[in-house]
C-alpha cells in the first residue's frame, strides 16, 4: 500500500511514513494522479469528492493526528500492517540497519548504552533505534486500533 498525498496534508505523509508507508508529497491540480494498483491518494479538498475515483479518499479531519486515524479506520489497516522504523519521515526512504559498533559518538551516549538496534536512513543519515522518534501521537493512534 502506498500513498500520494495532497500538500497541504505533508504533515500527515510524515506519520504515515513513521508507520511504514511509502508516503509521497504532490500538490494535487485541477487533474489527479493516475491510478496504480495499491496507491492511495489522500486530500482534503472536498470539491474532489465529485470525482469517481475508488483510490481517492477525501479526508474530514481536520489534524494530522486525526487524519492517521482516519486513513488507517477507512482503509482498515490493522496494527499488524504498521512497520515501525522502516522508513525515514523526513525523507520517505526506507531505513538500513546500522550495526552497533558504528554508532558510537553519533547518538547520545545513554542511547549507545541501553539500546541494541539502530537504523539510519541514507538520505539524510538520521540515525533511529526503537522509541526514538516514535511520537506521542502515534501511540495515541495505536491504541485506538485493533
Ligand atoms: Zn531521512
Amino acid at each position: 500500500m502506498r500513498f500520494i498525498v495532497d500538500l497541504p496534508l505533508a504533515g500527515l505523509a510524515k506519520w504515515l511514513r513513521f508507520c511504514g508507508f511509502d508516503a509521497t508529497v504532490q500538490r494535487f491540480p485541477g487533474r489527479l494522479p493516475a491510478a496504480a494498483p495499491g496507491v492511495y491518494l489522500l486530500t482534503r479538498q472536498q470539491t474532489l469528492d465529485r470525482t469517481e475515483r475508488a483510490d481517492l479518499l477525501v479526508l474530514t479531519a481536520p489534524d494530522s493526528e486525526r487524519q492517521l486515524e482516519e486513513v488507517l479506520r477507512r482503509l482498515q489497516i490493522t496494527r499488524g500492517l504498521l512497520q515501525f522504523l522502516s522508513r525515514c519521515g523526513q525523507c520517505n526512504e526506507i531505513l538500513v540497519s546500522l550495526p552497533r559498533d558504528q554508532v558510537l559518538g553519533l547518538v547520545p551516549e545513554h542511547v549507545f548504552h541501553t539500546q541494541e538496534q539502530f537504523h539510519q536512513c541514507p538520505k539524510c543519515r538520521q540515525i533511529f533505534w526503537p522509541g526514538s522518534h516514535l511520537p506521542g501521537i502515534i501511540s495515541k493512534v495505536l491504541a485506538k486500533l485493533a
